[in-house]
């Protein structure tokens, strides 16, 4: 194992934590810098997956890496920000807790598909805790003409945290986990007000993602290029991607 990680910390990129902050009863908030940061190429919806074995000794390969969203990023200074939920009480949760300032964070860029598309007139944006800070940013990232209507849910609200502008433009409610009927009962009344072409990006819990995949699809005969989903975590799963 020391072998893999020492040529990991050569392969991956190397970051420091510059902040860190509490940004709600279940979520914190860091702020790392690096050289890499300012010359990457991106587009809001790539995501991170960080090395938190490289930093965390104790875990195995199965919790070596996790994935997580770029929340906002600052490419003159070069530093990003992730937002990472607790609730999982997994390694991800133990390692974003113990983290400090001054701490490196290794990680490697990730594209994927779950990006802003800019083509459509209105948008709908649902999601839990762990996908906010990617919905937030795919949000700021649209011209700022577009409809947004919103489901975000989490089982408590002093789990939801602002984004980084301090606004709260997305519509909250407090939901169990895996709330797919209630959600599909807030789209119905939705759907009548959406304008023109309209995308859906759904995020989190991968039950809520199939459903809703198949309820667009199915019931509501969209065309798939229209349906974004992306599952962040699995009940039956450790980390994902
Ligand atoms: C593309 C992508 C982007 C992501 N971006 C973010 C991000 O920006 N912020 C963020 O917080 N997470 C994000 N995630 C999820 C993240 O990678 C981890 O899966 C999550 O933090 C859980 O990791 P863990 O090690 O703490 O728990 P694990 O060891 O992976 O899981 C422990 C247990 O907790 C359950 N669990 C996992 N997540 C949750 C949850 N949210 N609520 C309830 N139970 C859960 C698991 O099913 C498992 O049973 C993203 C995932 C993907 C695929």
């Amino acid at each position: 194992m020391g072998i893999i990680k020492n040529i990991l910390k050569r392969v991956l990129k190397e970051s420091i934590i510059v902040e860190k902050q509490k940004i709600s009863e279940t979520a914190y908030k860091i702020r790392v810098k690096s050289e890499d940061i300012k010359n990457a190429e991106f587009v809001a919806g790539y995501f991170l997956r960080v090395g938190i074995g490289l930093t965390e000794e104790s875990l195995t390969m199965q919790d070596f890496v996790r994935s997580y969203s770029v929340w906002e990023i600052d490419q003159t200074n070069g530093t990003l920000d992730l937002a990472i939920a607790t609730h999982s009480n997994g390694s991800g949760a133990k390692w974003i807790e113990q983290r400090k300032v001054g701490d490196k964070v290794y990680f490697t860029w990730k594209k994927g598909n779950f990006i802003v598309d800019k083509s459509a007139d209105s948008y709908l944006m649902v999601g839990d805790l762990s996908a906010l800070s990617h919905l937030y940013m795919i949000r700021r990232n649209l011209p700022k003409d577009r409809q947004i209507e919103s489901i975000l849910y989490s089982q408590h609200k002093n789990e939801v945290y602002a984004d980084i502008d301090g606004t709260t433009p997305f519509e909250f409610y407090e939901l169990p986990q895996n709330p797919t009927e209630e959600i599909i009962n807030k789209i119905k009344e939705i759907i009548p007000k959406l304008k023109g072409k309209t995308i859906v990006y759904v995020g989190g819990d991968s039950r809520v993602c199939v459903a809703l995949n198949q309820f667009f699809r199915r019931e509501l005969n969209w065309d798939t290029k229209l349906i974004k989903t992306k599952p962040f975590w699995n009940p039956d799963k450790k980390g994902l991607e």
